[in-house]
């Protein structure tokens, strides 16, 4: 089965910010290096930080594959005075899908793009 998780994160250049985007086993793990396609600024990713990815790649999946016993149960959640429930599920996949990490002077946010699951095309 394909399986692959995007992960994205935004060009630090200025003028730039376009979005970054790649698949953690298309990087070398002793050499991981990223470069931005509209700008051509490269980043190299510091010590453990394919590690870590590799972590929270696995905790997705975890996530994703655990659905069938956590889409049913929601969190009820005040927005602006309003009680929103928002399934247990999607608020996972929020707080796990995010990982900062430090490159050179830079804070960059890693997001994984989580591919819905076909059930979730439905209305
Ligand atoms: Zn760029």
């Amino acid at each position: 089965m394909e399986n692959k998780q995007i992960i994205e994160f935004t060009c630090a250049a200025p003028d730039c910010g376009r979005p970054v985007r790649f698949d953690l086993d298309d990087l070398d793990p002793d050499h991981p290096s990223l470069k931005c396609r509209a700008c051509g600024r490269s980043y190299t990713l510091p010590d453990g930080a394919v590690r870590k990815l590799g972590l929270l790649k696995e905790l997705i999946e975890a996530i994703r594959k655990a659905r069938p016993i956590l889409g049913e149960s929601s969190v009820g959640i005040e927005v602006a005075g309003h009680k929103v429930s928002v399934p247990y599920y999607l608020l996972l996949t929020r707080m796990t899908s995010e990982l900062a990490l430090q490159i050179d002077d830079e804070k960059l946010d890693f997001h994984f793009i989580v591919k819905p699951l076909k059930s979730e095309n439905k209305p």
